[in-house]
């Protein structure tokens, strides 16, 4: 639900996710929220109640747009995405992978009426701590992220398993062809061929890189390792 669907054209149609449409494999729907305002001239915004800056998305096309979503359907799941919510994260995507269909909400402006939320029973997801014009660019992320949990969405050969988050630790760093470039060269141990030594190279790398970008994902991988 949105009030600019053309932001996703490309979105749904590019990459891994435009393979996973065209495949079936999800099925990505755009509502576009001004089609259902009651509101003369097309508006779906108002001047916010007690004052402060901007405007509002008003509830009325909100909820009668999710009415249209629903279909009379039930059990499905509203998420809003705000900077107010909770912090999306790799194991709330490997959550929302297991439902076979969910609906998000992109705000816009200073952001809804508070009683849209009430209504569709949103939850609230933020991408980060930081405050972005619009829903739009949150719910591509939040859609991305989960799709790449979707069966079928990943080859084998980039399965999630060994990425960043996977075990609470950051990917260890890696190369790809030629074995020189500008003077940079791939570390040996790669092209060993002893399977052992490189897993263990990747492991101390990845411990290395996490220790130093994210301290407190480290702290987690100690946690979960005992
Ligand atoms: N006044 C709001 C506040 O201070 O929390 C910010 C509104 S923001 C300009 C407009 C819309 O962008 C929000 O309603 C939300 O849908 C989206 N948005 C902005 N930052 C976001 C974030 N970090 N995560 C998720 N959605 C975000």
């Amino acid at each position: 639900m949105t009030l600019f669907p053309d932001m996703f054209n490309d979105f749904m149609r590019e990459s891994l996710i435009g393979k996973a449409v065209d495949k079936g494999l999800i099925k990505i729907n755009i509502f576009n929220i001004r089609d259902f305002t009651k509101q003369r001239a097309n508006s779906v915004d108002d001047e916010v109640y007690g004052g402060g800056n901007g405007m509002l998305m008003m509830a009325q096309p909100i909820y009668d747009c999710y009415r249209k979503v629903m279909d009379g359907k039930s059990g499905i799941k509203t998420y809003y995405m705000s900077p107010k919510g909770k912090t999306f994260n790799q194991n709330m995507a490997i959550e929302m992978s297991k439902n076979s269909e969910f609906n998000i909400l992109c705000g816009h402006y200073e952001g809804v009426d508070e009683r849209a939320l009430k209504l569709i029973d949103a939850e609230e997801i933020s991408i980060g701590d930081y405050v972005l014009t619009g829903g739009e660019l949150p719910a591509m992320v939040v859609i991305d992220t989960v799709a790449r949990f979707v069966k079928g969405v990943l080859s084998n050969d980039e399965s999630t398993n060994e990425e960043s988050f996977m075990n609470n630790l950051l990917e260890y760093p890696q190369y790809t062809r030629p074995y020189e470039y500008e003077g940079l060269t791939v570390p040996d141990i790669l092209l060993s061929g002893d399977h052992k030594k490189v897993a263990k190279w990747q492991l101390d790398q990845a411990i290395e890189i996490t220790k130093k970008n994210r301290p407190d994902l480290y702290e987690k991988y100690l946690k979960d390792k005992v």
